[in-house]
């Protein structure tokens, strides 16, 4: 048994979703089945959206696969990775009962879908050292087989840390969580790293799984599509959680567009232009009187603690500039998230907490 059919929850065993009329293949010219209308929207000049979409279509996980090289069938397309999040908690955990862990600071979806769920959220905090912060990977580990936590959330690159996790650490806590755990590496902000894909250790593990999303590095957080990537059978398990008609049929058409290797090769050029403004907004901003620290960052954004973080929002604000007011977090109550915009933008955040920027109006 692998470890995902041991942590499905005991009510789905049985469980075979919802059967649309696009789950079931068919070859026809009249199409009849489905109660769609017969006859097109003005809206819809093309015709793209008359009918309901394939729920996984085929095109689309064959180049998503590819450009993650992984197998079609280790991959799950899905509303953003925000749904697979989703889909992993309403499928491991018992509702009500199970439990998750995380690593706070990290991304707010993982409480958030597990607290909906009625799942215990169990926080494993990161070390804030020197070196920035970094994972309490005994830690992690000793408290998931205690709690008996189904599922354990890391982010790789952190958001909004900025730090990232190699695969060795990963594939170690993937061996020692084997058969009790799944091991989600959210991998939001892979692109601006150097860290290789988790998604490479899925052949080794069948407890990790990966998620990625084209709302970031791709420029499409408007279509709403990410993936989860696991060994064909997690992914299986999933599928009959998730919602019949999950992506949107324009969006399909977008995403398709967006794996074209001219698209490919514009990707490549916005996340040099990213790392190389990273670069430059972290010396600047290292160098500034009242800037307390900028944490190294691998993904588009950094985070940086003030003296007086107050003063720095209202004064971005008052310029027009919106950053991630981070002082409700736990630990970061002098921090700032600050994405990466571009070369204008981000020397107008220089020269707003330089105290040398004109007030827009
Ligand atoms: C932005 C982000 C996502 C993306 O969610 P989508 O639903 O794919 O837009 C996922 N995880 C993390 C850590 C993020 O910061």
């Amino acid at each position: 048994m692998t470890t995902a059919e041991r942590l499905l929850r005991a009510d789905l065993r049985d469980f075979r979703g919802y059967v649309s009329a696009r789950s079931t293949r068919q070859e026809g010219s009249v199409w009849l089945n489905a109660n769609e209308s017969a006859l097109p929207s003005l809206a819809d000049p093309d015709g793209t959206s008359q009918r309901y979409p394939e729920p996984q279509p085929a095109e689309l996980l064959k180049r998503l696969a590819a450009h993650y090289q992984v197998e079609p069938t280790q991959l799950l397309a899905g509303r953003g990775s925000d749904e697979g999040i989703d889909l992993l908690v309403r499928t491991f955990c018992e509702p009500g009962d199970g439990c998750v862990l995380i690593a706070p600071p990290t991304f707010g979806m993982y409480a958030v879908s597990a607290k909906l769920h009625g799942a215990q959220v169990i926080e494993v905090p990161l070390l804030d050292t020197p070196r920035g912060f970094i994972h309490d990977l005994d830690a992690l580990a000793t408290h998931t087989l205690e709690a008996k936590a189904s599922l354990v959330f890391l982010c790789n690159p952190g958001n909004p840390t900025g730090a990232t996790l190699d695969p060795g650490a990963i594939s170690q806590l993937a061996r020692r969580l084997a058969g009790r755990s799944l091991l989600v590496i959210d991998e939001a902000y892979g692109e601006y790293g150097d860290v290789a894909s988790a998604s490479r250790l899925l052949g080794a593990h069948d407890n990790i799984v990966v998620l990625r999303t084209l709302s970031k590095a791709h420029a499409l957080a408007g279509a709403r599509i990410g993936c989860v990537m696991a060994q064909a059978s997690v992914i299986a398990l999933l599928r009959r959680v998730q919602a019949p008609y999950p992506l949107a049929a324009p969006c399909i058409g977008m995403v398709l567009k967006a794996l074209q290797p001219t698209a490919l090769s514009e990707l490549a050029d916005r996340i040099a232009v990213v790392r190389k403004e990273r670069k430059i907004l972290h010396k600047r901003l290292s160098g500034l009187d009242g800037v307390r620290c900028a944490y190294p960052s691998s993904g588009n954004f950094l985070l940086v603690r003030f003296d007086d973080a107050a003063a720095i929002l209202a004064r971005l604000l008052q310029a027009g500039i919106v950053v991630r007011d981070m002082r409700a977090y736990e630990g970061l109550d002098d921090a700032l998230r600050i994405s990466i915009g571009t070369p204008t933008e981000n020397a107008a955040v220089v020269a707003v907490i330089e105290g040398n920027a004109r007030v827009s109006a």
